[in-house]
């Protein structure tokens, strides 16, 4: 092997002890706050620690010297072959599978933190990541048999075999259930016959092996006749699989997007994944999990531009000062690096939750840091462009990447409406299985002593005397424990404004849209204040370098996030009073607006002509 090549290694077999660890951001909807969260994600030992920091440097020296074809991927829409089989030769591919299907085996943490060097060029690193977690490997990982294990995980881990995930079709973006293509079994029942075409599918021009979703015929648990999706592994080796000319995606380029026929493809009987007829479930498994890896990447690619909007503003000088001394630019560039570092935390606090638990539960977790990177992405990009002046307009500016960058990253891996959606149903189902007896508060009648009590804490809450009853204050380092306060009360408040919409609206909460949205939004701002506290206390207590400097970006940061979640706090319970009530009306008007098909407000200069 040439001595250039990066080497991911075996990871080191002192696995962290698992613990029986219940969701974190779900529980948070029940009222029950895991206080252990704020020792942030100390997941690896020292050892561990080591070894990986080794290795990191290692692909970090490799991707340095790689740098400028690298830089290529933009414009050629392929990443560097060369790169690609360095990767293949070095087990840079099935980081988190089992040595047994010969993986890697290493833990989310270090999976993240791997990725995260390989953001320096960030379609490098979305490319690595949806190898991962969406090509085929955790889809085997989860739903597969044994003897389909055997078969593909082996080539997918070494890279012989890409993987690549069928599920959009022209007709079916947000929507997987409403996917065109069929699959019919054959009357000897050996095989299914396979038909359709996948849009979007990235890695697809050199995918060995397609996890495709497709709708089937078929009896259901009833017994009767129905039409349901079912996953299949398919071999590029099964014939009848055309693949189209590269979709030039404006962003993110190295994944390579083409569209993928296949027309009458035999697939073997034995390639259903999972069950026949649970397709959907199989890709709930799938995709939100490890959702949260795309971040990874994401933050040194962030990073990049912000240390060179900074080292613009230190140069540049203006009204004969630099940048740097004028008090909007310092806020500016601060509240920038509080995005960075809110994400950074979610990212490695929820690989922690995932690596500590037993059985794993983070995809609420998981979808809320993809929510955020993509608010923190679209909020950096701008602020650096905006600060980097004029020249970062032009055409040919490299700064033009970014812009582009940041619009696929917005609907990569799923768009903010279906994931907001997602994080506030998902929440309220666990609520309302955790707590039955919510349905006696929808019906007074049946319970008139918890009506009371409930009715008693809502009024509290309302005037702002809830009491702080977690205490999280004293699970923090002195210096933050305002800080600490201002998280409990938005802690309190998710919990709170959760029972009250599911009371209002019982079963048709999912309907609400806008409500989902606004608490979907509360628990990501949450969420991402537990992060920021947690790993700024830990700063503090073990005494890192910038400690202070940390605990000054968060308190303001935590501060202004509880604002935002009070808006919304207030949006959702007030609904019914004059200043709460802008839904129907915004509704009304954009259904006015939709039914017309345009833009229609009368010009502001017209007159009537009588
Ligand atoms: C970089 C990239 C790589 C991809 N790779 C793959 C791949 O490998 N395999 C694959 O199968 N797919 C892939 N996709 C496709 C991806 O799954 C779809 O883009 C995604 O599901 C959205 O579909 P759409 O773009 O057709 O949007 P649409 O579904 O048409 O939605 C358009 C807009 O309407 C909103 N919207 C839709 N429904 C609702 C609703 N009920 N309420 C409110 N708003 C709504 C959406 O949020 C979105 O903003 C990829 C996409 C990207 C960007």
């Amino acid at each position: 092997m040439p001595t250039d090549f990066p080497t991911s290694g075996i990871a080191i077999n002192t696995r962290v002890r698992k613990l029986n660890f219940p969701p974190f951001v779900k529980d948070l909807y029940c009222g029950v706050f895991n206080k252990s969260v704020l020792s942030f994600a100390e997941v690896l030992n020292y050892g561990r620690h080591y070894n990986l920091e080794e290795k990191v440097r290692d692909i970090g020296n490799y991707i340095d010297g790689k740098k400028e074809v690298l830089a290529q991927t933009d414009g050629s829409g392929k990443l560097p072959p060369e790169v690609l089989h360095a990767f293949k030769q070095s087990g840079m591919f099935g980081l988190s599978v089992p040595t047994e299907y010969g993986g890697a085996d290493f833990l989310s943490t270090e999976i993240a933190r791997i990725f995260e060097v390989l953001g320096c060029e960030i379609s490098l690193a979305e490319f690595m990541n949806y190898n991962e977690f969406l090509g085929g490997c955790q889809a085997l990982m989860s739903r597969g048999t044994e003897e389909q294990k055997k078969k593909y995980l082996p080539q997918l881990t070494s890279g012989s075999m890409l993987g690549a995930l069928c599920v959009a079709e022209e007709g079916a973006g947000s929507d997987p259930g409403s996917v065109a293509a069929t699959a019919v079994k054959s009357e000897d029942e050996d095989f299914y016959l396979l038909n359709g075409t996948k849009t979007w599918v990235a890695g697809g021009a050199d995918a060995g092996l397609f996890t495709v979703f497709a709708k089937m015929k078929m009896k259901n648990w009833l017994g009767e006749d129905d039409i349901l999706d079912t996953a299949f592994l398919v071999e590029r080796g099964f014939g009848g699989i055309e693949v189209s000319e590269p979709r030039r995606l404006a962003g993110l380029k190295g994944l390579d997007l083409v569209d993928v026929t296949f027309k009458d493809v035999k697939v073997p009987i034995d390639n259903v994944l999972g069950v026949e007829g649970q397709g959907l479930q199989v890709l709930a498994s799938i995709v939100h999990q490890n959702k949260y890896m795309m971040a990874a990447g994401l933050v040194t690619h962030l990073r990049g531009l912000l240390d060179e909007t900074i080292t613009w503003c230190n140069e540049r000088k203006q009204f004969g000062l630099h940048l740097r001394e004028f008090t909007l630019v310092k806020h500016q560039i601060a509240q920038m690096a509080a995005r960075l570092y809110c994400l950074e935390s979610m990212i490695y606090l929820t690989s922690g939750l995932q690596d500590v638990s037993e059985v794993p539960d983070v995809e609420v977790e998981s979808v809320l840091v993809k929510l955020y990177a993509a608010e923190a992405s679209e909020f950096i990009t701008k602020g650096c462009l905006n600060l980097l002046g004029l020249r970062a307009a032009m055409e040919e500016s490299k700064y033009q990447r970014y812009l582009r960058d940041n619009q696929v990253v917005q609907s990569w891996q799923g768009t903010a409406n279906i994931l907001k959606c997602f994080v506030a149903v998902t929440g309220a189902i666990h609520l309302s299985e955790d707590q039955k007896d919510i349905s006696k508060l929808r019906h007074p009648g049946t319970g008139m002593g918890g009506y009371l009590g409930y009715q008693w804490g809502a009024r509290q809450h309302r005037s702002d005397s809830y009491p702080l009853t977690h205490k999280l204050n004293g699970c923090v380092h002195p210096r933050l424990i305002k800080a600490a306060d201002q998280v409990e009360w938005s802690v309190l408040k998710l919990h709170w404004v959760a029972k009250e919409l599911l009371i209002r609206n019982g079963a048709n909460l999912q309907v609400e849209e806008k409500y989902l949205e606004r608490l979907s939004d509360i628990t990501m701002e949450t969420f991402a204040q537990v992060c920021a506290l947690s790993r700024a206390s830990r700063s503090y207590v073990v005494g890192h370098l910038h400690a202070e400097h940390e605990v000054n970006l968060v308190i303001p940061y935590i501060n202004e996030s509880r604002l935002r979640v009070k808006e919304n706090v207030w949006k959702c319970v007030n609904h019914d009073k004059d200043s709460g009530n802008r839904d129907e009306f915004w509704e009304a008007t954009g259904d006015y607006i939709l039914k017309r098909g345009n833009y229609c407000a009368t010009h502001p200069l017209a007159k009537n002509s009588f």
